[in-house]
């Protein structure tokens, strides 16, 4: 089973269940490698209310010591979830260089001006949106975090269908930009098992876009978005599978942001 590189901890205010936890369920699975990637700070601490704060960044690793000395049969990584917000492109490069973090991975939860477009609370601003718009404003910032050239990893990336709206334009076209900067930086998308339970009810991304990527030879890691341990590792039996049929065959191990890609 490759390793679970997308899980939170309680230090984001939404996610329950110590790290040592989350460790200990993935060691009951199986898992010999998983990856922290808390929501990294930003340096406004009321720039909303679903991270860790700047001033927690040595308690969360902390946590991970706790967790690896509390679980030695598993390889612990240390990454961050850093969101992309394009006026914060310095920010992100000095969180980068403050640890030597295993990988980094990159998302998309902010479109225009701060329209935080997944949150379950803000379900209702979706109303009136024109959807080709959306969409494509979402991968054009998705292309931007790619080409900052920081992050090891693309988080989740089709999370714009996370309610169930989906546009009527060609998302190839779509998708075929993005993918072939993820290639020029070579760096990896995930499957997020996490995407089943929400209303979307499938993994990030979708299969289509998978076998696009699986074509390209784009490197591929799995993640579950764990916001307490009984998620550490769900459905990935499933996401292998899935990666399978799409076409990959190999998946993204990382250590101190170098990768070695390994076969299923
Ligand atoms: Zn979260
Ligand atoms: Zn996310």
């Amino acid at each position: 089973m490759p390793p679970d590189y997308h899980m939170h901890t309680p230090l984001c205010r939404h996610a329950e269940g110590e790290p040592t936890e989350y460790a200990a369920q993935a060691v009951k699975l199986g898992l010999t490698e998983i990856g922290f990637t808390e929501h990294a700070p930003l340096p406004e601490d009321d720039f909303d209310n679903w991270r860790m704060l700047e001033s927690e960044m040595d308690i969360y690793h902390e946590k991970l010591d706790q967790a690896e000395k509390e679980n030695p049969e598993i390889n612990i990584l240390r990454s961050l979830e850093v969101d992309y917000l394009p006026d914060y492109t310095e920010w992100i490069k000095s969180l980068g260089k403050r640890y030597e973090w295993d990988y980094l991975i990159g998302s998309v939860h902010y479109l225009g001006d701060k329209w935080s477009f997944d949150h379950p609370d803000h379900r209702d601003s979706w109303n009136g949106k024109d959807l080709n718009s959306v969409w494509s404003q979402y991968y054009i910032r998705l292309i931007e975090s790619v080409k900052i050239g920081i992050f090891n990893i693309v988080g989740h990336c089709d999370l714009i269908k996370v309610f169930g709206h989906r546009p009527d334009c060609d998302l190839a076209s779509l998708w075929m930009p993005f993918l072939e900067e993820v290639k020029r930086q070579d760096i990896a998308i995930e499957i997020n098992t996490g995407g089943i339970n929400k209303p979307c009810g499938e993994m990030y991304p979708e299969p289509a876009l998978l076998e696009m990527a699986a074509n390209m030879e784009i490197g591929l890691t799995f993640g579950s978005d764990a916001h307490k341990p009984e998620r550490v590792g769900e459905n990935f039996v499933e996401a292998v599978a899935l990666a399978k049929r799409s076409g990959f065959s190999r998946y993204r191990r990382f250590s101190g942001g170098e990768f070695e890609s390994v076969p299923f």
